[in-house]
């Protein structure tokens, strides 16, 4: 796929999802993360990129849509960031009759926006995973260092917003980072904030 002027991939396929990097800007400093051991690599596909791709370089990134069950917004960076960009390609993926557009995401968009995001996203994206990552705050600041304050709350904040105008809500949390209790964030997910969970490996990807 052309990756032209950026160096990494625009977009991506893993299994029969095709993946849109739209950034490899982040509010969170995760520990866990590849990409602060220099390693920019996910599944084969090099996602580093000398700066965001513009709506033209993605969408001729993208070059034909026919083999993918659903379309993600996901690389090593927070595709709400670039929130106008992340929509308009949405809209022209809806126009091209996808019918699953999936965000990944760290669920700090209304917090970064000072808006409920989660509102422009109804009708263009069908599903959202986001990651709570941790039971409480002062884990999720271990782990995730974020940048902003009240970043924990935002999340659950985001989660609880997203279940009013996005059809999936997925809350995910990774097994087998020290003092992450996954039980708790389940517990967490599904009855305070009525969204789905889904527990993910540490060191595995997808
Ligand atoms: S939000 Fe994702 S891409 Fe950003 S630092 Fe954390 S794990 Fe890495």
């Amino acid at each position: 796929m052309p990756t032209s002027p950026t160096t990494g991939e625009i977009a991506y396929r893993i299994d029969a999802a095709l993946y849109l990097n739209l950034t490899n800007a982040c509010t969170l400093h995760c520990r866990f993360c590849p990409k602060h051991n220099g390693d920019w690599e996910v599944k084969g596909h090099g996602l580093e990129l000398d700066r965001g791709p513009t709506f033209e370089q993605v969408v001729a990134a993208i070059s034909d849509l026919t083999p993918f069950r659903e379309v993600v917004f996901c690389g090593l960076g927070e595709p709400t960031l670039r929130l106008g960009l992340m929509l308009r390609v949405a809209r022209w993926l809806k126009e091209h009759e996808v019918t699953r557009v999936r965000l990944n995401t760290d669920g700090l968009a209304n917090l970064i926006h000072h808006r409920d995001t989660t509102e422009e996203m109804a009708g263009l994206i069908d599903a959202v995973s986001v990651s709570l990552n941790a039971q409480d705050e002062a884990t999720y600041i271990r782990h995730c260092a974020p940048s902003r304050p009240g970043a924990y709350a935002a999340c659950k904040g985001f989660i609880r917003a997203a279940t009013a105008h996005i059809p999936e809500v997925v809350a995910t949390a990774l097994d087998g980072l020290d003092g992450v209790d996954v039980e708790a964030c389940r517990r967490i997910a599904e009855t305070d904030l009525g969204a789905r969970f889904r527990r993910r490996v540490y060191g595995k990807v997808g």
